[in-house]
């Protein structure tokens, strides 16, 4: 039986993605070859790369708007490096917003002064910061939309002066926002795209070839957006399976449409959390991310027998992060309310019996 899989990533992916994503590790198009034995530049590899690409840009609603989407190796922590080294020359704002915010910082300290604009660390980043200063001469600012640890998510974003870095890993297309604020948007494939082994990377062009330093060309991003995401073998099936669930994201009418089915998911969950007092939400409700809730059991004695109870249900990935501990469900794209559904049923069922 298939599982409600709410694991924060990877993750849940659509059933149709993965059944054509099997069939082509069999046969591409019935070529008479695997998918993963063709060359990368093959022309039904190039295609696939180009296709993934553009279709990224669409659903943005970035075509034509001087961006450029890459589809890269290393992860959303790479490019925590890459970010840094493209762009840092002397100074970088970043927002302190958990624990990958804090390793981007960490990573952006070998390149030059790191200003931490902002910073929730001392309540263990359970809300965002909203008001604080961006001092006018920074390289860029970097913030982190959603903060899959901690169940946060960014609602609105700073309007600077200075170029806007995102790291979306764990919300990208998921809602609707003006896509065109941000100069550079990465995100690791494992949540709302495909399997872990590739990054998005889109970025406004004209931010780049601004450091003085000389840059590594694996690490370069205008190397790879001269050679088309293709400046060493990329990672095709990852790739594959992007595209694949970019064109289904699209089919089924794109990040409006799945947004009010993510705002159904959500709003079912936490009204659960808030109504059932079994449950207490970890984030500061205002902050409350639409794809990880994070909540703990308010007695630990009822521990065991919620866990036996969800488990029974079908639902798996639902710990939280060791580093906050209760629960974490996460509800990227191809989760359905269903699954929902059948996760809040277990906790009011729980109350019930109590
Ligand atoms: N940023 C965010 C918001 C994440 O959730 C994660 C991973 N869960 C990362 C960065 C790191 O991604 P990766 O493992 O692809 O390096």
């Amino acid at each position: 039986m298939k599982k409600h899989n709410f694991s924060a990533g990877p993750c849940i992916l659509p059933q149709e993605v993965l059944l054509k994503a099997s069939e082509a590790v069999q046969d591409y198009n019935g070529s008479g070859l695997s998918l993963i034995e063709m060359s990368h530049r093959s022309k039904e590899f190039v295609e696939i790369m180009e296709n993934a690409r553009s279709l990224a840009l669409e659903l943005l609603g970035l075509e034509g708007k001087g961006y450029k989407a890459l589809f890269l190796q290393g992860g959303a922590s790479m490019e925590f490096v890459r970010v840094a080294y493209n762009l840092l020359e002397t100074k970088a704002g970043y927002l302190n917003t958990g624990t990958w915010a804090n390793n981007a910082i960490k990573e952006a300290k070998f390149f030059g002064e790191v200003v931490e604009v902002a910073s929730s660390k001392n309540e263990n980043y359970n809300h965002i910061p909203k008001i604080f200063g961006v001092p006018n001469d920074l390289d860029y600012l970097h913030v982190t939309s959603n903060n899959t640890i901690y169940g946060t998510q960014m609602k609105t974003f700073p309007k600077v002066n200075v170029p806007l870095v995102c790291d979306m890993s764990s919300d990208i297309f998921s809602k609707q926002i003006d896509f065109s604020q941000f100069d550079l948007i990465y995100a690791g494939a494992q949540k709302n795209m495909g399997p872990a082994g590739t990054e998005l990377v889109v970025i406004k062009e004209d931010i780049l070839g601004k450091v003085t330093r000389k840059i590594p060309s694996i690490l370069d991003y205008q190397v790879s957006i001269a050679k088309e995401s293709m400046f060493n073998t990329p990672a095709v099936f990852p790739i594959y399976v992007s595209m694949l669930t970019l064109e289904w994201l699209k089919g089924i009418g794109g990040i409006s449409v799945i947004e009010e089915i993510n705002n159904k998911k959500a709003q079912l969950l936490y009204s659960e959390i808030d109504l059932n007092p079994l449950f207490k939400g970890y984030a500061n409700i205002e902050d409350r991310s639409t794809m990880n809730a994070t909540f703990s059991i308010t007695d630990e004695k009822l521990k065991p027998a919620f866990d036996a109870a969800w488990k029974e249900a079908g639902i798996s990935g639902i710990n939280g992060h060791r580093s906050i501990g209760g629960y974490r469900a996460s509800m990227y794209n191809a989760l359905t309310l269903e699954s929902v559904g059948v996760l809040v049923d277990v906790m009011s069922e729980m109350e019930r019996k109590a």
